[in-house]
């Protein structure tokens, strides 16, 4: 309702931040994605991270297509 992004915009955030989970971790404490350099959330204050590119990328398509809680398929290479 606030100051949301448009739907659009998360995903193609989602879509760069699939494209180089490395350069991502996701915050322990809220489960947002924020750069990995940064020492603590911006949204939470929290300063635990998981740096595992497979999570990251996971999140980021839960995050960019706004799905409720239920997992997506995650795609095996
Ligand atoms: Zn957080």
């Amino acid at each position: 309702m606030s100051n949301n992004e448009s739907l659009a915009a998360r995903a193609e955030r989602a879509a760069q931040i699939v494209k180089k989970p490395e350069l991502y971790q996701v915050c322990e404490g809220c489960e947002s994605i924020v750069v990995r350099d940064a020492p603590t959330c911006p949204n939470c204050h929290g300063y635990r991270f998981d740096t595992d590119p497979e999570r990251v990328r996971t999140q980021a398509e839960i995050l960019g297509k706004r799905l409720p809680t239920s997992i997506p398929p995650s795609e095996l290479t």
